[in-house]
């Protein structure tokens, strides 16, 4: 394997993953891409209440980490349902999903074995495909361009950390985002990017015209929702 990246197929993949699964705002929800996507999120508190089940020491492995991947006999998802940060839970999934979507299990079976230790490339891709599937290249320009204040690891639902490494990795992974890919995207979240709240009259509206006020009452400068 070109590793960790692949040609930049994380992005690709994120891209398409994002393009097929409906989102259109962020922060996006794991649990509703893994059940669009048909695969169990399970709470290691319920896979403890009946351990003959599990095919091996998963409350052993999440000890180290806050989500595992069950391949066999369907795709399940184990995550830690207690002294875990939402944001660091949320990471973890995707990144998950990122082992799933990026066929991580379907071509290195070996390497992904649970009994197996990890493979420095592919969790760097996994990773990968997490921060471009939560906070993908085009938007983040967007944000960054037109709401800079905006542009920081809440909107995104990422940890601190993420978000310093999603900054240090754009350059990287622009390089891989085509024009057409970049549209599409910006599509996508086109009404998240532009919703706007009237302060005066409570009403909303996506700003298409930039006038920068308020279309039903003239108020002038109504809040962005973003
Ligand atoms: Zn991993
Ligand atoms: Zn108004």
């Amino acid at each position: 394997m070109d590793a960790p990246f692949r040609n930049g197929r994380y992005v690709r993949y994120a891209c398409s993953v994002l393009a097929d699964c409906g989102a259109c705002s962020l922060p996006l929800d794991p649990f509703d891409l893994a059940s669009r996507a048909g695969i169990m999120l399970l709470p290691l508190s319920r896979v403890e209440s009946y351990p003959l089940w599990v095919p091996y020491d998963i409350a052993d492995s999440l000890r180290m980490t806050i989500a595992v991947t069950l391949s066999y006999p369907t795709f399940c998802i184990v995550f830690r349902d207690s002294d875990v940060e939402p944001d660091r839970l949320r990471f973890a999934i995707f990144h998950e999903l990122g082992h799933i979507f990026m066929n991580h299990y379907r071509d290195f079976p070996e390497t992904m074995s649970p009994a197996r230790m990890t493979d420095p490339s592919l969790e760097a891709e996994a990773d990968a495909f997490a921060l471009n599937l939560m906070a993908p290249v085009p938007i983040v320009d967007v944000i960054r361009y037109n709401r800079p204040q905006q542009a920081r690891a809440a909107v995104f639902g990422l940890s601190r950390s993420a978000w310093m490494r999603r900054l240090d990795t754009m350059d990287r992974d622009r390089a891989f985002v085509d024009e057409e890919t970049a549209n599409l995207l910006i599509y996508i979240f086109h009404n998240y990017l532009l919703r706007r709240r009237c302060a005066a009259c409570g009403k909303t509206f996506i700003d298409e015209t930039q006038a920068d006020a308020c279309p039903f009452c003239g108020a002038a400068a109504p809040d962005w929702d973003l």
